[in-house]
């Protein structure tokens, strides 16, 4: 038995059949050409695009950040000679997660307003979200209004599950603490939250405004227990962020379109 021309592709000219002997009879069997292998592999590429994007789509919303933080990524990051440092750390630490994960390394980033620190935390949210690790990214602030407006819809019940993934998240940042009121309620749940994390070796980002010291301060209970932040530093390794303040630095930038106004 031989194939005859209808058995060859039009397009790529390779043959769509090939005969094989059953039981010891010749048969004609389909195949797929080459063009066809082509379509076949791309469309599976295709499909497997589309469940990693499903995936990080899914990641992206459990990770509960806000859409505006979405465009802080190492692509839109502008280096300069302050900030160069923090940006080679920041992009290592994520090059080298599962070793951070699994030695329980985080970072307090500490500094004044307007350096960078919550687009840097926020980098380091998206671009770990990009290689598929499970987190949770927010503010301070965002964080406990979550939890108290859970619990005003669902009651203990709510309340548990949130605190509950933001204690098995792989990675829990938190943005601008510090930020929060100091009432009692605050202190015990962020105790609760940083406690927890300590206690199952799960590493935390934390960017404040605070100086060390004021942030100490802020996180003492009324009766004076320092727990939450001892539990904090001995998670993150405290970096100050330096920088440039963006007003100074949009100052300057005015400055410079003045000045070739006036020459
Ligand atoms: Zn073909």
């Amino acid at each position: 038995m031989d194939l005859v021309s209808d058995d060859y592709c039009e397009k790529c000219g390779d043959s769509q059949a090939m005969v094989i002997n059953m039981l010891g009879t010749d048969t004609k069997v389909r195949k797929l050409c080459d063009c066809q292998k082509i379509e076949r592999d791309k469309r599976i590429e295709e499909e497997k695009n589309r469940d990693r994007q499903m995936r990080l789509e899914k990641l992206r919303n459990n990770s509960l950040m806000d859409d505006e933080f979405k465009k802080c990524t190492f692509q839109n990051f502008i280096v300069d000679d302050k900030n160069k440092k923090m940006y080679d750390l920041a992009k290592r630490y994520c090059n080298k997660w599962p070793q951070m994960k699994k030695e329980n390394v985080g970072i307090l980033f500490h500094g004044k307003p307007g350096r960078g620190k919550t687009f840097l935390t926020f980098c380091i949210a998206n671009e770990l979200l990009g290689k598929g690790v499970p987190l949770i990214a927010m503010s301070t602030l965002g964080l406990l209004s979550k939890i108290k407006a859970t619990y005003g819809k669902w009651g203990d019940a709510g309340e548990v599950q949130v605190i509950n993934s933001l204690k098995n998240a792989s990675l829990l940042i938190l943005d601008d603490l510090g930020a929060e009121n100091s009432t009692t309620w605050t202190k015990e749940k962020l105790y609760e939250i940083i406690d927890s994390r300590y206690r199952n070796k799960k590493p935390m980002i934390v960017s404040t405004n605070l100086t060390l010291e004021q942030l100490k301060n802020k996180l003492t209970t009324d009766d004076g227990v320092t727990r939450t932040y001892d539990r904090l530093i001995e998670m993150c390794y405290p970096l100050e962020i330096k920088g440039y303040s963006r007003r100074i630095k949009t100052a300057k930038e005015k400055e410079k379109i003045i000045q070739s106004l006036l020459s």
